[in-house]
């Protein structure tokens, strides 16, 4: 019986992308300029860290989200890790995240030798939950000389840092609010979220510094590449210092001033991006169309389709469903893998895996229940060309 209507379901998925033999969870477009910026680049030689199409593509993600700097970064996980440098997270501190989320949020807080610590997820958003960040500070710090102090470990909580879940805003206004009024720092990781709008403001403008990443997945690729945006012009300044090996201006000398990174975006990366955002607004429109075939789709099922959340405008750029029971959920996995469809459950929790284990986390009610039940679908842009 359930093995019909999960078949009905993918012949459903199937109808939608007609010509596949295999559908994959999210594929790239390239529609526009891509082929030509990229011949342009590489006869020009500045193939490397520095041309034209790094400034134009960090212009162009700037008008786009409203951020008045965009600092152009090799990867999203460097950028989340520069971010919290700058931000000041050091060794010993805490920064505290949802534990639904892709392990680079994490490891970008390990690399500064600070720990996460994992709050639950709204079931309305998928990610951080503001009434558990709420509960969690109150419940279980101290304000002592100006610092947020983890009573249970004595550590500092340096940073709050939630994830905008498949594209879906967090209710940033509200963590914001929470996480000042501790004189914590919110660091937005915006990865999967360029597009994406809460209250009409573009999300990682909210917090004190967000990251966007461009990987092959992403709704728009640069191959690999992220990018740091924020409205303060120290941080900006300090994040394209230090992406560039802390390098002093100058003619001719080498000279650096800290330990710095080459994390900068090279121009045959920056080259794709520019094309990849003239075409945004195009792959903007074919997400919100799938997503509301979708969700017209399960309205008539016992599925439920994870529509975007209030006072936002999503990117839908992942589209997931919550199936009624775990059981339910890996039974409609297996039957979609043998029919070559890519359905996906989210990643697993991060308090699960063996580097995070001993990490604090709340009761993570929602985030363990949830992530049993859900599954992502194809998501790709239908249209092969525009
Ligand atoms: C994709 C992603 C990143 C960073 O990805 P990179 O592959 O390093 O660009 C970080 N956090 C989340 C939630 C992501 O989905």
């Amino acid at each position: 019986m359930i093995s019909t209507t999960f078949s009905q379901h993918l012949d459903f998925i199937k109808s939608l992308y007609k010509d596949k033999s295999f559908i994959a969870l999210h594929e790239p477009s390239f529609w526009g300029n891509e082929r030509e910026y990229l011949v342009d680049c590489i006869d020009s030689t500045f193939v490397s860290s520095i041309g034209e199409y790094v400034d134009k593509f960090e212009r162009s993600i700037s008008q786009f989200t409203g951020a008045t700097y965009s600092i152009a970064i090799v990867n999203g996980t460097s950028a989340l890790h520069l971010a919290l440098e700058i931000a000041g997270v050091k060794s010993d501190d805490e920064v505290i995240t949802q534990a639904l989320t892709f392990v680079g949020t994490c490891n970008a807080i390990s690399y500064c030798g600070a720990s996460p610590v994992f709050i639950d997820i709204s079931p309305k958003t998928l990610g951080m939950s503001a009434d558990s960040l709420e509960k969690y500070l109150a419940e279980n710090t101290i304000i002592q000389d100006g610092e947020c102090i983890n009573k249970n470990t004595g550590s500092r909580i340096a940073a709050v840092m939630p994830m905008h879940t498949f594209g879906h805003p967090v209710e940033i206004d509200r963590i914001l609010a929470i996480s000042e009024s501790y004189g914590i720092v919110v660091i937005e990781d915006a990865a999967e979220a360029l597009g994406s709008f809460y209250k009409g403001k573009h999300v990682g403008t909210y917090g004190k510094v967000g990251i966007l990443s461009f990987n092959g997945n992403k709704i728009i690729t640069t191959g690999g590449g992220g990018m740091i945006i924020t409205n303060d012009s120290e941080i900006a300044e300090k994040a394209k210092h230090l992406s560039t090996t802390a390098k002093i201006d100058h003619q001719f000398l080498f000279n650096h001033d800290a330990i710095g990174y080459n994390y900068r975006l090279p121009n045959i990366n920056a080259a794709l991006g520019c094309a990849q955002m003239e075409n945004l607004d195009v792959y903007l429109d074919q997400h919100r169309q799938m997503s509301e075939i979708y969700k017209d789709y399960f309205k008539d099922t016992n599925i439920d389709y994870i529509d975007q959340p209030i006072d936002s405008e999503s990117n839908h750029w992942l589209n997931a469903i919550l199936l009624n029971n775990e059981k339910d959920r890996d039974a409609f996995l297996k039957e979609a893998n043998k029919s070559n469809i890519m359905l996906r459950p989210p990643w697993t929790l991060m308090h699960n895996l063996e580097m995070y284990k001993h990490c604090s986390h709340d009761s993570l009610e929602n985030a363990i229940n949830l992530s049993k039940r859900i599954l992502n679908i194809p998501s790709s842009c239908r249209e092969t060309e525009v």
